[in-house]
């Protein structure tokens, strides 16, 4: 299914009502680096309105019995699965994915939904005994704002919705100005589903974002994008001490041992580092390799590099990769490569693109052992530009690999397991893969070392960090008369 999104009108979520915005702005279609479509702009008149729905929402959403709150998060699962094709032609839109990595984005919200709707909200018994039953259990914060950047408009919501609506939290989702359609389009299909300010979608340019972290009316702040965003979110949420979890950028190393089979790690390595056009937080953003196996290596992958499909995604289903999803990012990427150029790193495949080309499609790129000073060693791309390092000894490469103000991911690749996972102990990271990269899990907790953030999301951590602890007490004396 495909509707133009330039055919379809957007509006803005506040109160279980469609509300336009007070201006509009443009979304570019990445594929062209045109206009795609209108989204509402939130006044501050707005922000206000949203954020007096969500606090007027919160005592009745708090006070449901747990598994009626696990119940919404079911149905809104299933009401997701129903727009499928809606929900994901506008990813493909807005963001320039693959449509099969678009359904599965969209698949994967409903998943998240369900999994975490699963999840217990434990209370710990601390003393029970003749003298006092003492308690802790874990009460909602109020009103949260749930930032979210483009590269993933539907998955980045996933982390953060269930878990703060299961643990009674009413929620203001304010996703990227560069995505903002297809969240747009999931507030209206919820509209049907969520009693009225539960969950707000707003959408804005010229700094909404942080009009929303400096606005006095939230309780926590779960924020994901770049680590230079993440400091001013912080900073700004400690005007009212609102609660933060950040999820930051990433400089993910692997490491690939000597004893790896070349041929069948290659496509493993090649996707590890450039799916979704390398548009990931957890994707891998510097590979190392052995000196025994480098040069075999690197042909395979520039092998890979050559032959992946890109395109236009909205058109053929089989493209495999789509353009970086928005001028900025280009910019950033096509920088890196120029500095690259001009340094003489050579490329094994790929490099700068044509200048003239529409849109702001960039091949995949190999760059061919840069030095550990080199800005594509230290920055983190956040695209299709990989530098392939050299290393003889694994504590020296241990070493380089955390030698980064990054925490997010890391990865190790190795045929005796035993020898990779103790190499993957040494790695400094929030989660550390051995012999795969990237598989994340409703169940499973996942957050940034370092400057990679504060704080996880998903799992049971994840949900508590939506929770203030309460601790109860009761002594157990008689106040009978
Ligand atoms: P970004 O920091 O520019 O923007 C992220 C979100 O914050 C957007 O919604 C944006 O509008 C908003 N924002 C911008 N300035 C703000 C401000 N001053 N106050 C409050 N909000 C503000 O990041 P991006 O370019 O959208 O995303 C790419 C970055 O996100 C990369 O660094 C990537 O590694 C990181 N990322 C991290 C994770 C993770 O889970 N750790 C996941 C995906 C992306």
């Amino acid at each position: 299914m495909h509707i133009p999104a330039s055919d379809q009108t957007f509006t803005m979520t506040i109160d279980g009502r469609p509300v336009a915005g007070a201006t509009e702005f443009n979304v570019t279609n990445p594929v062209t680096g045109t206009f795609l479509a209108l989204a509402p702009h939130c006044s501050d008149e707005q922000l206000d309105q949203a954020v007096a729905a969500a606090r007027a929402a919160f005592p009745a959403w708090a006070a449901l019995a747990l598994e009626d709150r696990r119940q919404y998060l079911r149905t809104m699962a299933d009401t997701i699965e129903a727009h499928t094709e809606l929900l994901a032609d506008l990813v493909v839109q807005e963001q320039g994915k693959p449509r099969p990595v678009a359904r599965a984005e969209v698949a994967g919200l409903a998943y998240w939904l369900r999994a975490t709707a699963d999840i217990p909200l434990v209370e710990t018994v601390n003393q029970d005994d003749s003298e006092r039953r003492s308690i802790t259990r874990h009460v909602p914060l109020g009103v949260v704002a749930a930032i979210t950047p483009w590269n993933y408009p539907l998955g980045q919501a996933s982390f953060k919705l269930g878990p703060a609506l299961l643990a009674g939290n009413t929620v203001i989702l304010k996703p990227s100005a560069f995505t903002p359609l297809a969240n747009l389009k999931l507030g209206e299909v919820l509209r049907e589903v969520l009693p009225p300010g539960v969950l707000n979608v707003i959408t804005g340019t010229g700094g909404l974002g942080s009009r929303v972290t400096s606005h006095p009316g939230f309780d926590k702040i779960s924020f994901t994008g770049s680590t230079t965003t993440g400091r001013t979110v912080m900073a700004s949420a400690a005007a009212n001490l609102a609660r933060v979890t950040l999820e930051l950028g990433g400089n993910d190393a692997a490491i690939v041992l000597p004893d790896v089979d070349v041929k069948q790690v290659a496509p493993q390595l090649f996707w590890a580092a450039f799916a979704n056009t390398g548009q990931i937080c957890l994707a891998t953003k510097r590979l190392y390799i052995h000196a025994d196996i480098y040069d075999a290596l690197a042909r395979e992958l520039a092998h890979l590099v050559a032959t992946v499909t890109l395109g236009d995604p909205a058109q053929d289903e089989n493209v495999e990769l789509g353009p970086v999803s928005n001028l900025r990012q280009y910019q950033t990427v096509v920088d890196l490569l120029n500095d690259c150029r001009d340094q003489g790193y050579p490329f094994l495949s790929g490099g700068l693109p044509d200048p003239d080309s529409a849109g702001y499609f960039i091949r995949p790129t190999l760059v061919d052992n840069p030095p550990d000073s080199a800005r594509i060693v230290r920055e983190e791309q956040f695209g299709p530009v990989l530098p392939l390092l050299k290393y003889t000894d694994t504590a020296d490469a241990v070493t380089r690999a955390n030698d980064s103000e990054f925490g997010l991911g890391a990865s190790v690749w190795g045929a005796d397991t035993e020898a990779a996972y103790a190499v993957a102990q040494q790695l400094q990271a929030g989660t550390v893969w051995v012999n795969e990269s990237m598989h994340l899990h409703p169940q499973v907790p996942f957050g940034g070392h370092k400057q990679s953030g504060i704080g996880v999301e998903s799992g049971q951590a994840g949900v508590l960090a939506f929770t203030n602890a309460q601790t109860l007490t009761i002594k157990h004396t008689s106040t009978a008369a």
